[in-house]
This record gives structure tokens, sequence and C-alpha cells, in this order.
């Protein structure tokens, strides 16, 4: 077997711009790779077998497809014809809006490759937005659908608890309940959503507070719609001593950027099994052999 492991992920920031022709949306995000990482194992087979094993819950364990839909399939078959027997070992929520799925994209990739000994032939991109920034980790800026990646500086390292949610949400649900929103309130985003300076400058300058404050999600709006009971997480979360919390992505993980080790821990206790204590930036997709 040759492993590679890939980030989960959450953002620092998500902005979303009017839905386009084509079905996506503009957006303006600023990623975190977190030191929760998947692992993918690959070997050649005569047929196709996904073991999936892992520290999140057996429901969840057994949300992963293991067949063909799942991205690690895919993902090879972006570099050989060859079947493929998989390990995958998650520990990022499944339909977390955390990029697990992706983050297994990218291990598979990297170690496909290396188990071939030759490149993909085609985009990491057509596995999903979120499989170049997994493949590349760290801090970033991503526009376009996600893809048009600039890594940023982080002087600090930021104590995150995530709090996961056993109900998924669907990414696509969760934007277009925020275009029934918007159109409901006579609310037109900009065409392209505005780069967040300010956070920005608080990443590289190490200013927690402000990385805390200037924190955002457009798409909490309609996750929270979506599934009201989010809410009390977040108030929880701030009652226990989080600097912010916020909707992970589309959703349902909620993340709470914490003061330290000792407030993360504070944090957590108040959730249970559901919490997980994590930092970030961690690397992007490595071989682990
Ligand atoms: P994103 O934030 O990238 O939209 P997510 O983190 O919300 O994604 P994933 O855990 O990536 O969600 O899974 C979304 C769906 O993708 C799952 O419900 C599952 O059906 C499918 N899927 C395909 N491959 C995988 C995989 N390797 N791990 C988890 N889910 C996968």
């Amino acid at each position: 077997m040759i492993y590679a492991s890939a980030p989960g992920k959450i953002n620092l920031y998500f902005a979303v711009g009017p839905k386009l022709e084509n079905g996506y949306h503009e957006v303006c995000s600023i990623y975190l790779a977190l030191n929760l990482r998947e692992t993918v194992g690959v070997r050649f087979a005569d047929e196709l077998a996904i073991d999936v094993d892992g520290s999140i819950s057996e429901d969840q364990l057994r949300a992963v497809p293991k067949d063909e839909s799942n991205l690690v399939v895919r993902a090879s078959q972006l570099v050989t014809e060859e079947i493929i027997a998989y390990e995958i070992t998650k520990q990022v929520p499944v339909a977390g809006g955390m990029g697990g799925g992706s983050a297994d994209a990218a291990a598979a990739l990297l170690a496909t490759e290396a188990l071939v000994g030759s490149r993909a032939l085609s985009d990491a991109l057509t596995l999903g937005a979120d499989v170049p920034f997994a493949l590349m980790g760290g801090v970033a800026l991503g526009t376009g659908v996600g893809e048009n990646l600039v890594p940023l500086k982080m002087k600090s390292e930021l104590h995150i608890v995530l709090i996961a949610n056993e109900g998924g949400l669907a990414t696509p649900a969760v934007y277009q309940r925020l275009d029934e929103l918007r159109e409901s309130a006579n609310l037109v985003p900009e065409f392209n959503p505005p780069s967040p300076t300010e956070l920005i400058a608080a990443l590289e300058m190490g200013d927690l507070n402000n990385v805390a404050r200037l924190a955002h999600n457009d798409l909490q709006w309609a996750a929270l719609n979506l599934k009201p009971e989010l809410q009390n997480v977040i108030d929880q979360a701030l009652a226990a001593g989080a600097l912010s919390a916020h909707v992970s992505g589309s959703g349902p993980t909620v993340f709470a950027i914490a003061k330290d080790a000792e407030s993360a821990a504070a944090i957590a206790s108040r959730f249970g099994k559901s919490a997980i204590i994590t930092t970030g930036p961690s690397f992007g997709a490595r071989l682990e052999n």
C-alpha cells in the first residue's frame, strides 16, 4: 500500500456572489487547513474495494460511499485505468462542510501518482472546488469557485473546536436556500465578492481577537434557516468562552475559535463527544510511508 494524507479545512471567511448561468457561485474564501487529516492507502487489485475506518462515528463511517462514486476512485481515474483497492482513515466529519471528501480525493491523487509513477492527466479541480486547496494546505485566499488560490501568511496557530452534527447538510441545498433568502429579501450580492483585507492583515499580524471578530460566512444564514438548532450550538460555544463561532462552509459543523489550548478544552467539554479539538494551519497533501 502507498499512503498519503491531506487536511480537512474550515473557511474563516466565505462570501458568495450571485448564481452564475453555469449554476456555480463566485466565492471569495479564506481557507484554513486543519491538523485533522485524512489518510488514503492505495494498491493495485483485481476488483474495486474501499475499506473505511477512522475516529468519526459508526453512522458517519457508513455514510461514506464504497463504490465508484467515492471521490478517491474518481481521483485515481485521473491518473490510471488500473483497478485500485483503497484504505481510507477518516477524521473529518462527513458532509460537515469541512472538505473531508475533497481531502480524500487529494490524498488518493497523490498516492495513486506515486503507485503508478505518473502524473494526473487532467486538473484536480474536476474532482471538486475544494480539492486544489487540500493539495496545497496552509492558509489561502480562494476566488473563482474557490480554485484560484493565493497562499497567505499567518503569524500564529489557531486553536479550533469543531462541533459536529450528525444530520449532514447537502452543499447544493444550502446554496439554493441562500439564493432564495436573498431573493425574498431583495438582496443582490456583489458580482465579485470583496476580498477581506482587514482579516488578511489580522492573520498576518497574529491578531487573534480581530481574526475572530472578522471571521464571516455568507452561507451561515441559509444553514441556520435549514437547521435552526445550530444557533444554539453557536450560542453555547460563545458562552463557554469562544472568541467567535460560525457554521463551517455549508455546515452543519460549527467551528469555534478559542483563545488558547486551555480555552479550547473548556469549550469542547460543553459538547461531549460531538466536539473535536484541533489546530491550524496544517500542511497540504503529502505521501506517508
Ligand atoms: P464540501 O465542504 O467539500 O462541500 P463536505 O465536507 O460537506 O464537502 P464530504 O464529507 O466531502 O462533505 O462529503 C459530501 C458527500 O460526498 C458525502 O455525503 C458522500 O456521499 C460523498 N463522498 C464521496 N466521496 C467521499 C469520501 N471519500 N468521503 C466522504 N464522503 C464522500
